[in-house]
């Protein structure tokens, strides 16, 4: 008799438990029955990489001096400077022939950027690198030449800010109403408001020595 009660109670118990789940999963679920999709319809429409975004690194052939700091500054030695001697009266200087990285293999630290004593690389906001064939990713400088389409400015996609971007309290980046600022400052406006403190600091100290 005692087992019995023991099963029922269990059973119960077990009953319970799984309802208050159930209920819990469904909450959830009718919570979100209310709002409206987040979902970034893409490649229709596409977040807006952010300022300082690491993507698909640009060339300039005719900027590059050969001294190979981008090869030096890669934790995997990863750029291909290909360069000859060239003749020029009496001297001989470098020559650049082919220049190339691999975006299979590169981690987008930006060190090779930061270093390039002739900026003739820049990271740009390009991040489709998809590809069937990871050999394609080997890019050449004629392909790294090429500028990417920007989000803002290609007229098939409908840009949308990122989550970090977007007015306090707002998650979902569609129909925004137009001059809403964002939740967080440009880094522009993080730089002035930086001198603007450098400057008050200054004064203040001289105003103390006097
Ligand atoms: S650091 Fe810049 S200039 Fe020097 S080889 Fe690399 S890309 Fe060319
Ligand atoms: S981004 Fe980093 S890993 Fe890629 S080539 Fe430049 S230094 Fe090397």
């Amino acid at each position: 008799m005692f087992k019995i009660l023991k099963q029922v109670s269990d059973y119960a118990k077990t009953s319970w438990q799984s309802a208050k789940y159930i209920g819990q999963g469904l909450s959830v679920t009718f919570d979100h029955l209310g709002r409206r999709p987040v979902t970034v319809q893409y490649p229709y429409e596409k977040v807006i990489p952010s300022e300082r975004y690491r993507g698909r690194i640009h060339f300039e052939f005719d900027k590059c001096i050969s001294c190979e700091v981008c090869v030096r500054v890669c934790p995997i030695n990863l750029p291909v400077v290909d360069w000859e001697f060239e003749k020029v009266g009496k001297k001989k200087q470098k020559k650049l022939k082919h220049y190339s990285i691999d975006f299979g293999v590169c981690i987008f630290c930006g060190n090779c950027v930061e270093y390039c004593p002739t900026n003739c690389i820049s990271m740009t906001e390009d991040y489709e690198l998809a590809s069937f064939d990871r050999h394609e990713l080997n890019y050449d400088n004629v392909a790294m030449g090429r500028l990417p389409y920007k989000v803002t400015q290609d007229p098939m996609v409908t840009p949308l800010r990122e989550f970090g971007y977007l007015p306090k309290g707002v998650t979902d980046p569609h129909d925004l109403p137009k001059g809403s600022l964002r939740a967080g400052c440009y880094p522009q406006d993080i730089l002035e408001e930086l001198e603007r403190e450098k400057e008050e600091n200054q004064d203040e100290q001289e105003a103390s020595k006097n």
